[in-house]
């Protein structure tokens, strides 16, 4: 469309004098709504320059309208919450466990306040951040000595260099594992100083072949707890209370990475077995690194235990330093640890630990509660059935287990061709609700396991805004 009379964009001071601004400025601050007033007239000149827009586009109150939007998605926190519906519970993008009431006072606590992080309130002295875990740690699982790093990476590494630097480390090549986002044992070793001494084969891997591999340059052997996938069939692999015997026979120690590092029995709870801190060290690891925040249900931490004169060692290393963990996650830790006191309580009070033993009656009977609002508000396009499904643990612990769970299982009443096509629509649908709902998408449907919705009120509450196009 062209006019003839030339039309001018309103200036920065009109607009900010303009009443529709005001709002803006009070709410966002003067410079940011300059900045975004500025951003806005610079992408709209070529257009008024060109002819292209009208002057009901260029308006104060229409421009105002835009720049508030845009603040407001601003501010708008990149950190959201979701709804983790995708049947895997200790999902590493979605953040892991979920901290108990009691773990989240505590870091709130230590958000707050000034607070002993490394000053011993006995003696008046200056004191050791890992003080703060070590007596729980001790008990829980019976190792003399502890220290907390970022996260179980960091717990390798640090241990790898420390005890084993510019010496080999002896490995099975049946261990030789990567776990999601570049985590892999050989490159952790090179990046540690250690020379990986490879032994055996990917499957069988026995005691004779770690003692052929043993001599003057050996550092340590070292042990990785297989996590995120399983060999089966015609397999051997040494126990670790033997490989500790041949390790120690050679002066070695024996370091044991078991990536989850369950504090306990599991099967007591119904779920497969995993390998416990407490076991390892009785078998005879020196060392044992874990993950806080996974089937401990903790925050992000690696925890290194063990003899206490190498912990002393892997103290002393100046890494220590650089991978040590924060006051926020100590305190939340030390609060986790806490609750393991009471086994009989913990499936209630920890909320992982509830998750993943959610009986699948329990979780089928919500599915079948939720099935009509859902089926409603998606419409005769959708088949919308309340099933039974399997779920896992995630992060690596049982990587062949599987939950039985339920769930709310969606599926495009279109011909074959369109279904694909439905199912992402919709998967971005839910992406774009207030709390984003993912979902996994398998066998031509969208599965919305259940195990882990705990706020339904909330979940049902946002379903009116799903916009499904079709
Ligand atoms: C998960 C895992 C790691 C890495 O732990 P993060 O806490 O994620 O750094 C290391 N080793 C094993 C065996 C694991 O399963």
């Amino acid at each position: 469309m062209s006019s003839s009379v030339a039309l001018r964009l309103p200036s920065i001071d009109g607009l900010l004098r303009h009443p529709a601004c005001a709002p803006l400025a009070e709410r966002y601050g003067r410079d940011s709504l300059l900045t975004g007033l500025r951003q806005l007239l610079d992408e709209l000149r070529p257009g008024v320059l060109s002819g292209q827009l009208s002057a009901v586009e260029i308006g104060a109150e229409v421009l105002a309208g835009r720049v508030g939007e845009r603040l407001a998605q601003q501010q708008r926190s990149q950190v959201r919450r979701v709804f983790n519906l995708t049947g895997t519970v200790l999902h590493t993008n979605l953040g892991r466990a979920l901290l108990p009431d009691e773990a989240i006072d505590a870091v709130q606590m230590a958000a707050r306040y000034p607070l002993n992080l490394e000053f011993d309130l006995a003696s008046g002295k200056r004191g050791d951040r890992d003080d703060l875990i070590e007596g729980l740690i001790r008990e829980l699982t019976g190792a003399e000595a502890v220290t907390v790093v970022n996260n179980n990476a960091a717990a390798v590494l640090l241990t790898l260099n420390s005890l084993g630097a510019r010496k080999e480390g002896i490995i099975s090549r049946g261990e030789l594992i990567e776990i999601g986002g570049a985590f892999r044992i050989p490159d952790i070793m090179a990046r540690a100083g250690v020379r990986l001494h490879e032994v055996g084969t990917t499957n069988r891997t026995h005691a004779r072949d770690y003692e052929a591999a043993i001599s003057p340059r050996s550092g340590l052997i070292m042990r990785v707890h297989a996590s995120n996938y399983s060999i089966e069939g015609f397999t051997a692999r040494v126990p670790t209370a033997e490989l500790a015997e041949l390790a120690h026979r050679h002066g070695l120690p024996l370091l044991e990475d078991l990536g989850s590092g369950s504090l306990l029995d599991l099967t007591r709870w119904g779920l497969p077995a995993e390998p416990t801190v407490r076991q390892a060290l009785l078998d005879g690891a020196d060392i044992v690194t874990f993950s806080g925040d996974k089937l401990l249900g903790g925050p992000q931490a690696g925890l290194i235990v063990g003899r206490k004169e190498l912990i002393a060692k892997i103290k002393k290393n100046p890494l220590k330093r650089a991978l040590r963990v924060d006051k926020l996650t100590l305190a939340a830790l030390e609060a986790v640890l806490g609750l393991y006191r009471d086994p009989d309580r913990l499936a209630e009070r920890l909320p992982s630990l509830r998750l993943l033993t959610r009986p699948q009656a329990e979780i089928f009977a919500q599915a079948s509660r939720l099935q009509p609002a859902l089926a409603e508000v998606l419409g005769s396009l959708w088949q919308v059935r309340a099933v039974e499904a399997l779920g896992m643990i995630g992060s690596g612990s049982q990587p062949v287990a599987r939950l039985p769970s339920a769930a709310l299982c969606m599926r495009p009443q279109v011909s074959k061709r369109l279904r694909g096509r439905f199912l992402l629509s919709l998967e971005a649908a839910l992406r774009a609700l207030p709390i984003p709902v993912l979902g996994r998408i398998d066998d031509d449907a969208l599965w919305l396991d259940l195990r882990q919705l705990d706020d339904e009120p909330g979940w049902l509450g946002q379903l009116p805004q799903l916009q499904v196009d079709s």
